[in-house]
């Protein structure tokens, strides 16, 4: 890759055209190597004009993150974090789960992420300057068999987050979607380490959507919506407040478990009450009606069978309505 690549981009986030000669100069490099910089960005799937005369353009202005404007924003548990930025990354779990001896609350977050995961083997789909990927690792004293109903105590985090930002229509699908309008605007991926009596660690990621562009949204298989469409959120201060969160809930599931949680978690489930259709691993399909979740995040659904238990791993959840 082009050490180079980067630096530039932050130079074309303004949007406007720069000249391959202007940033040759800039970079002291020749313009062959700009060039080759330019190009492993189109790698990385961020699109840049090259008009001949003009010079580079992105094809809109980006914000890139600013690691003191996220510290900013996190507030008095600053301290808590250790925050690393990294410009590109496969995928920031797989990377902060291959860290072994990281520290308790190591928050890895990436310009650009170019096999983003989510559950069971999918993808996670984001762009440079669309979307905010980022993992947390938070150490837990208790085994990760006491971790049941995390992923959910998460998904209460980003909401909580989402509200004092001044979005107060974001809903939870369980185990952990936030959904507006029924459509997602950001998954939870958490993968466990550690033995199932402790002590543990958990690799939270996150991915949230910004802005992505429409033939992008409009490629994902599932109704997918961003956060420019709600509202105007600067993705730096957006980081920050989803930390400071993420602190405090995770603080307090690690304290009382995900019991303590739990009423708050159903004031924002998205399903509750309501007729769903559940996928099972091998292609079945159930429907039934949601009643909720169990005091360890196990969803609750009413179906011909009777009242029936669903694990986090099972099954996904589509609403039917
Ligand atoms: P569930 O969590 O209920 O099993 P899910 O299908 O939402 O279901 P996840 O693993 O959470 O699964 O997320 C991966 C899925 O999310 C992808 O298969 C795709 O359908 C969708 N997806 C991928 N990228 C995005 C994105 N940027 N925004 C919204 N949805 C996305």
């Amino acid at each position: 890759m082009s050490s180079l690549t980067f630096p530039i981009l932050q130079v074309l986030a303004d949007g406007n055209f720069h000249s391959g000669e202007a940033l040759a100069q800039q970079f002291k490099v020749t313009r062959a190597t700009i060039w080759n910089a330019v190009k492993h960005a189109e790698t990385l799937g961020v699109e840049v004009f090259s008009v001949r005369g003009r010079g580079y353009k992105l094809p809109q202005a980006i914000e890139l993150l600013d690691k003191n404007e996220v510290l900013k924003a996190i507030g008095e548990q600053r301290a808590w974090f250790k925050l690393e930025v990294l410009d590109e990354v496969a995928s920031t779990n797989t990377y902060l789960m291959q860290q072994k001896g990281a520290a308790h609350a190591t928050c890895v977050v990436a310009h650009v992420q170019t096999h983003g995961k989510g559950r069971r083997g999918r993808t996670w789909i984001s762009q440079l300057g669309a979307s905010l990927t980022f993992s947390l690792l938070w150490r837990f004293q208790c085994g990760a068999a006491a971790l049941s109903g995390l992923s959910l105590a998460v998904g209460v985090a980003l909401i909580r987050a989402l509200m004092s930002l001044g979005v107060n229509n974001a809903q939870l699908k369980w185990p952990n979607d936030v959904l507006v309008d029924g459509k997602k605007l950001a998954g939870i991926l958490i993968e466990l380490q550690g033995d199932l009596e402790g002590p543990s660690a958990a690799v939270i990621g996150v991915g949230f959507n910004l802005n992505l562009p429409k033939n992008v949204l409009e490629s994902i298989d599932q109704p997918a919506i961003d956060l420019t469409t709600i509202k105007q959120i600067n993705q730096s201060e957006l980081l920050g407040v989803l930390l400071k969160h993420l602190a405090d809930v995770l603080s307090s599931f690690e304290a009382h478990g995900f019991i303590g949680l739990r009423n708050e978690w159903l004031r924002y489930h998205a399903y509750e009450n309501k007729p769903v259709r559940m996928l099972l691993p091998d292609g079945r399909d159930v429907q039934g009606m949601v009643k909720g979740v169990a005091d360890d995040g196990i969803l609750l659904v009413e179906t011909a069978l009777g009242l029936q238990r669903f694990s986090a791993g099972e099954i996904s959840l589509r609403g039917l309505e």
